[in-house]
C-alpha cells in the first residue's frame, strides 16, 4: 500500500519521498523541506526500546556507577512517553529492540506520524545478534580474531545481518576495533586483540560482512565501528577513564582499525567514553570534524555511548549544564544522541539563540534519513514474522558458529596426553564454575534456550558416550565458590582416570554484579578470579592427569597451571556450540589451529608486554620474577607439526616505492592433517624514529594434508614498511628491514631474511 500511494502521488511534489524510483538525494532533499526544525532534531534522538524501558525502569539499566546523577534522567521519562513521542515523530531511532513483534510495533506507532518516517533500531549485535533469544551465539571477538580467518568472521557476521532484520533491527553497533592493550580492561574479549592490523581486518571483514556492499540489499544492516578512540589504554584499566597517549601511538596504534573500517564503507562511528589527552570523545572536534569528516571524508553519522554526551557535564565536568553538553556535542561534530530526554530542547533553544544553526542540525539529520532511505525503510518498516522463524538459528548459521568455534580455540600446553585416548580414559571427572553454563556465551549475549547450547558437559558427554562422566557443579557463580566443594572435587578426582577443569571468568550481563569480565567490569589483577586457581591446584595435586579449559574474555597469567597441567586451552567465549568444538578438540576429531590474538602477561605487573615493543622495552630483565610474557602473540600448538623452509624475496633490494613478494614453504611433518596460520612480521633496521622491533603486516591460514606441501607468499607493499616519521609524514625510509616468516611472533619461531631499500 505504501509503494501505490507513493506513485499515485508521484506528482505530487510533497510525495516524492515515498517514491522509491527517486534519487535518494532527491528524496531526502524533499522530505527535509516538509519537516519542521523539531521533527529534524527528533532523527537525532534514540531511545531504548519499550520493554527494555519497562524491565529497566528503573534499576536494571542503572548501574551503581550511574545510579547518582541517572535518576535525574529517568524521573520524568516513562515507556508511555517514549511511545507517544513515536506517535508524534519526535523520535527518530531505537535501541536495544529484542524481539519482532516490539520492532514491528514500534513502527506502526511511527506510522502514525505526520511524515511517516520509519525508525532505525540498532541494536548490540556483537557476536551474533544476541541480545535475542533463540539466536546463533558466534564466538566472541577476541575468539574470532584466534581464527586468524576474516573470511569466515565475513560470513558469520553477512548470517548475524539476517538475524537481526528477523528481528527487526537495522543497525549493529558493532565492530569494537579498539586495540586492547591492557587485559585489566574488561572489554578486552570484546575486541579482536591487541594488534592493529588484525584488529583492523578482522574489524573490516565484520563491516562487509554486516554491510555488504552498501547495505541497500534488505539482507544488509548498518556497522558501527567504536570506540573512536582510545578506551582500551586507560588509566589502570578503568572502562572510561582517561587516555593519554601521543598523536603517534593514536595514528600507528589506534586509528589504523577504524580507518579499514572505513575503507570498507562503515556508515557510522560510535564515540567513546573517555577523553583523550584532556578532551572528551563526545565534545573532541578532532576527532569528530577535522579527523573523521575532513581528513577522512566520513559521510556517515556518528552516534554517541550510551549517557556520554550527559556525562560532558556530570563526569568530565567540561560544561555547566546538561543543555550546554547536548550543543557542545552537537557543535563538535555529533548526529545522534543515545538515549534519554532533554537533548532536543537544548537543542532547539541553542538552534534559537544562534549557538547551533539550522544548517548543522540538517547536516546531521540528511546523514540519518539517508542511511533510512538506503535501508528501504520507507517501503517497508516492517519485517515479516513468518519469514524470521526461518532465518533465526538456523541450521547454516549454527554450523557457522561451530566452525569458528573449532577454529578459535588455542592449545597452549599438551604434554601428549591430547587428543584423548578414549579407550584409555573411561571415568573423566569434570567441574569448575564454567563447566556446564550459558557463560560459554560471553558479554553481549543473553542466556539461551537451553536445547541451543552445548555446554562443555554436554559437548564431552556427547562426543565420549562410552565413557562415564562424574561431574560435581560448583554454580556459575565465580565469587561464590563454595570452599567444601574444593576439597570435595580432590576426592572425586581420584576417583577417575582424569580430571577436566573448567574455568576463567564471567562476562554474562544477565549476571551483572555477580560477572567478572566485560563492560565495565575491570580488575586489579589478571588472576583466575574466586577460588579457582585453589581448585585447579588442588585437583592437580591429586596425581590424575589434569587438562585445563580455560573460558574467558581476557588473557588470564595462569603460570601456574601452565606450567603444571598435562593440558591447557583458551577456549575464550566459544558460544553457542563452544561445548561440542572443545570436546571435538579434546578427542582429535579436529586439530587445534587457533592462535593469540594477544600477549599473555605472566602476571599484572607485565601488563603492556605487547609484541609489537621497542627494543628498550627489555633494556633491563626485572629484578625480581620472570621476564618474557607466559604466551606469546600467535602462538598456539596443533597435533601435527609444520616445517617452514626457504623463505625467499622476490627482490632483495627495492626503491622506496617498489612492491615485492616474501615466500616460504611450509611442510605438515606430523601425522595428523591440519590447518597453519602462517604470520609475516616486519621490523625496521635503523629508522630516524624509534621503531617496534616487529609488527604483523600479513597472515594467511593454509589448510595442509599430513605430509603435504604448500609455498605461501606475500606482497610486500611499500605501504607496510612506512611509518611516521619525525614530521608526522607517512613513508619509507631507506634502510635495511628484517622480513620475518613462521609460525608465531615468538622470534624462536620465525625465519628471517634482510630486504634493503635503497
Ligand atoms: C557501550 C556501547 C554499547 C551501548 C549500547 C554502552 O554502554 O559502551 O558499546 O553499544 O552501551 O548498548
Amino acid at each position: 500500500t505504501v509503494v501505490s500511494l507513493a506513485l499515485s502521488g508521484c506528482n505530487t511534489p510533497d510525495n516524492l519521498y515515498l517514491d522509491p524510483a527517486q534519487p535518494i538525494e532527491a528524496r531526502v532533499d524533499n522530505l527535509m523541506k516538509q519537516m519542521t526544525l523539531q521533527e529534524k532534531v527528533a532523527q537525532m534522538c534514540q531511545y531504548v526500546g519499550l520493554k527494555h524501558m519497562q524491565t529497566a525502569e528503573r534499576d536494571l539499566l542503572i548501574t551503581e556507577m550511574e545510579k547518582s546523577h541517572a535518576q535525574g534522567f529517568y524521573k520524568n521519562l516513562h515507556s508511555t512517553d517514549v511511545a507517544r513521542m513515536t506517535e508524534e515523530g519526535l523520535i527518530g531511532s531505537f535501541l536495544h529492540v529484542t524481539d519482532l513483534e516490539e520492532a514491528n510495533h514500534l513502527q506502526s506507532l511511527a506510522q502514525k506520524s505526520r511524515l511517516k518516517i520509519p525508525l532505525i533500531i540498532g541494536i548490540d549485535a556483537v557476536h551474533g545478534n544476541g541480545l535475542c533469544s533463540g539466536t546463533t551465539i558466534y564466538p566472541t571477538p577476541i575468539g574470532q580474531a584466534a581464527t586468524f580467518e576474516p573470511a569466515l568472521i565475513e560470513q558469520a557476521s553477512r548470517e548475524t545481518a539476517l538475524e537481526m532484520r528477523a528481528t527487526g533491527a537495522h543497525w549493529a553497533f558493532t565492530p569494537n576495533v579498539e586495540v586492547a592493550r591492557d587485559p585489566r580492561w574488561g572489554r578486552t574479549g570484546e575486541t579482536f586483540g591487541e594488534d592493529p592490523h588484525l584488529v583492523g581486518v578482522m574489524g573490516a571483514a565484520t563491516v562487509r560482512g554486516l554491510q555488504g556492499n552498501d547495505f541497500s540489499n534488505p539482507e544488509n544492516v548498518i556497522a558501527c565501528p567504536k570506540h573512536f578512540i582510545g578506551g582500551s589504554q586507560s588509566i589502570n584499566g578503568i572502562n572510561g577513564a582517561p587516555c593519554d597517549v601521543s598523536e603517534r601511538t593514536i595514528r600507528e596504534i589506534f586509528l589504523p582499525p577504524f580507518k579499514a573500517c572505513l575503507d570498507a564503507n562503515a556508515y557510522t562511528f560510535m564515540m567513546a567514553h573517555n577523553e583523550v589527552n584532556g578532551i572528551p570523545s563526545h565534545s573532541n572536534k578532532y576527532l569528530m570534524t577535522d579527523l573523521l569528516r575532513d581528513e577522512w571524508k566520513f559521510d556517515g553519522y556518528i552516534v554517541s555511548d550510551w549517557m556520554d554526551i550527559e556525562r560532558l557535564h556530570d563526569y568530565h565536568r567540561v560544561t555547566e549544564s546538561y543543555a550546554n553538553a547536548f550543543v557542545l556535542s552537537v557543535q563538535s561534530g555529533m548526529d545522534m544522541h543515545m538515549h534519554g530526554p532533554d537533548f532536543m530542547e537544548a537543542l532547539l533553544e541553542a538552534v534559537k539563540d544562534g549557538r547551533l544553526t539550522e544548517k548543522r542540525i540538517d547536516q546531521s539529520v540528511r546523514r540519518i534519513l539517508t542511511a533510512k532511505f538506503k535501508l528501504g525503510l520507507f517501503e517497508n518498516p516492517y519485517f515479516d514474522e513468518a519469514k524470521s522463524k526461518d532465518l533465526l538459528f538456523n541450521k547454516a548459521h549454527q554450523q557457522t558458529a561451530l566452525e569458528i568455534a573449532h577454529k578459535s580455540i588455542v592449545l597452549l600446553k599438551n604434554d601428549g596426553i591430547l587428543p584423548l585416548d578414549a579407550s584409555k580414559y573411561k571415568k573423566i571427572f569434570v567441574t569448575g564454575p564454567n563447566a556446564d553454563t550459558h557463560v560459554i556465551l560471553g558479554d553481549w549475549a543473553v542466556p539461551q534456550p537451553e536445547g541451543n547450547v552445548v555446554t562443555v558437559l554436554k559437548g564431552l558427554k556427547d562426543a565420549a558416550p562410552n565413557t562415564t562422566f562424574s561431574f560435581l557443579d560448583f554454580g556459575w557463580n565465580i565469587r561464590t565458590m563454595d570452599p567444601a566443594k574444593v576439597k570435595q572435587a580432590a576426592g572425586m578426582a581420584r576417583q577417575a582416570d582424569l580430571a577436566i577443569v573448567v574455568v576463567g571468568e564471567n562476562s554474562m550481563r544477565e549476571h551483572w554484579s555477580e560477572k567478572t569480565c566485560g563492560e565495565n567490569t575491570d580488575r586489579s589483577d589478571i588472576n583466575l578470579p574466586g577460588l579457582q586457581q585453589e581448585l585447579v591446584e588442588t585437583i592437580q595435586n591429586t596425581g590424575v592427569p589434569t587438562i585445563v579449559i580455560l573460558v574467558n574474555g581476557r588473557p588470564l597469567g595462569v603460570e601456574w597451571i601452565a606450567d603444571h597441567v598435562a593440558a591447557l586451552i583458551e577456549a575464550w567465549e566459544p558460544g553457542s556450540f563452544g561445548g561440542q568444538a572443545i570436546a571435538d578438540i579434546l578427542y582429535g576429531k579436529v586439530n587445534p589451529s587457533a592462535k593469540m590474538p594477544v600477549t599473555v602477561p605472566r602476571n599484572v605487573g607485565q601488563i603492556q608486554s605487547v609484541y609489537n615493543h621497542k627494543l628498550t622495552s627489555n633494556w633491563f630483565p626485572y629484578a625480581i620474577g620472570k621476564n618474557g610474557p607466559l604466551f606469546h602473540f600467535g602462538y598456539g600448538l596443533s597435533y601435527t607439526t609444520y616445517q617452514y623452509t626457504n623463505l625467499r624475496l622476490s627482490k632483495s633490494e627495492i626503491s622506496t616505492d617498489e612492491t615485492l613478494t616474501a615466500s616460504i614453504d611450509i611442510t605438515n611433518t606430523g601425522q595428523m592433517d591440519g590447518d597453519e596460520i602462517v604470520q609475516l612480521y616486519i621490523g625496521d633496521d635503523f629508522s630516524s624514529v624509534t621503531r617496534p622491533l616487529k609488527e604483523l603486516k600479513g597472515f594467511k591460514r593454509i589448510s595442509l594434508k599430513k605430509g603435504e606441501q604448500k609455498t605461501v607468499t606475500f606482497d610486500i607493499t611499500p605501504h607496510m614498511l612506512s611509518f611516521y616519521d619525525m614530521d608526522m609524514n607517512f613513508k619509507v625510509e631507506k634502510g635495511t628491514f628484517k622480513i620475518m616468516v613462521g609460525s608465531s611472533s615468538r622470534d624462536e619461531d620465525l625465519n628471517t631474511i634482510e630486504l634493503r631499500v635503497k
